[in-house]
């Protein structure tokens, strides 16, 4: 970090999910100046994952929570520093470094990486808001032992829901799994062991239109799409999986998006904007994988890097 102007960076990653943490390891190994700023929680959506068993490298697979923990140790090896601020607004400046702005200062970077990834989707139903945290929850890896023995729903028909389904199993004495339609995106094996488990109960063609309770969750309505018909799940938990909506609003009015409002960009990461790069789930058609976020991640570091050298930027 030079003396006279500490706050510029070479390059500045916002997210420190598997994109922003490899894209960091490589900006840092080429002695750039980097810093990843964080909003939330290191390791972003893996963090809470209990078990990756698609990383290559991992015979027996990886906690997600080892799996980061192992990813920031070399990370900061390297140098790089770790800022947890949410970053507000990204600026490109004719001429100057862009502009970071996050709710604790400002920060200047010839090359910024966005890797904001993506958060949960809400069911938007009466009673979801109220029990955050008091039973309604997008992380059965985190949540799922406080509920241990009693009954649970998993809404959602993707590899989210089937996944935290399962896992729920090791601590809920049922799990009811409800899905709005009749057939499931999630993947034909982690299916497989969904329909084999004993525990778990998959209701179809309906959706939960209230989730109720007292302190806690006490219940879940269900509204069958078919036939109208209702019902009441007396349950401690709802877990909710239906999908994500990526963290592009920083990124708005600045690159191009594609329908679904993730970034457009070129096989390098970079967008339209000299030195800007999107990668992992923010960016348009990520396979939404581990691997796929730090390849991501690699990639954009190196892109950037050869950004910088091109632009006369030399090494800290
Ligand atoms: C429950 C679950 C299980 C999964 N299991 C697997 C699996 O087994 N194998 C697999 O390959 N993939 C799995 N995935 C998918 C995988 O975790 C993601 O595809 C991958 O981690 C995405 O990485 P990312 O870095 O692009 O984004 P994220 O992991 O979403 O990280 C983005 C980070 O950016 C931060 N951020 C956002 N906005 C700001 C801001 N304004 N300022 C600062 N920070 C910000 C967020 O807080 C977050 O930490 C799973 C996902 C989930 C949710």
């Amino acid at each position: 970090m030079s003396a006279d102007r500490p706050e510029i960076y070479d390059i500045a990653i916002i997210g420190a999910g598997g994109a922003g943490l490899t894209a960091a390891l490589y900006g840092a190994r080429a002695r750039r100046r980097t810093v990843v700023f964080e909003r939330l929680i290191t390791g972003g959506q893996i963090a809470t994952t209990e078990l990756v068993e698609n990383y290559p490298g991992f015979t027996e697979g990886i906690n997600g929570t080892d799996f980061v923990m192992n990813l920031v140790a070399q990370v900061e090896r390297f140098g790089a520093e770790l800022r947890y601020e949410d970053v507000q607004t990204i600026t490109p400046r004719q001429g100057e470094p862009f502009l970071v702005e996050t709710s604790e200062g400002a920060y200047e970077a010839h090359a910024v990486i966005a890797t904001a990834g993506a958060d949960y989707n809400k069911l938007g139903v009466p009673g979801e808001g109220e029990f955050i945290g008091r039973g309604v929850s997008y992380c059965a890896t985190c949540d799922a032992a406080f509920f241990q023995g009693e009954e649970v729903v998993v809404v959602g028909g993707g590899d989210a829901a089937f996944d935290e389904a399962l896992f729920t199993t090791r601590y809920a004495s049922k799990v009811w799994l409800v899905h709005r339609r009749e057939t499931f995106r999630a993947s034909a094996l982690l299916q497989e062991r969904v329909f084999a488990n004993p525990k778990i109960t998959v209701v179809r063609n309906c959706v939960v239109e209230e989730i109720t309770g007292g302190e806690m969750v006490e219940a879940a309505e269900l509204r069958d799409v078919q036939t109208g018909e209702t019902c009441t799940l007396p349950v401690g938990a709802v877990f909710i999986f239906i999908g994500q909506t990526p963290n592009s609003h920083l990124l708005k009015g600045l690159v191009e998006m594609d329908e679904g409002g993730h970034a457009r960009v070129d096989l390098r990461m970079q967008t339209k904007v000299p030195g800007l790069f999107v990668a992992g789930d923010l960016r348009t058609e990520a396979a939404r994988q581990l691997v796929s976020a730090c390849g991501d991640g690699a990639t954009a570091s190196l892109a950037a890097e050869a950004y910088l050298a091109e632009a006369g930027i030399g090494e800290g």
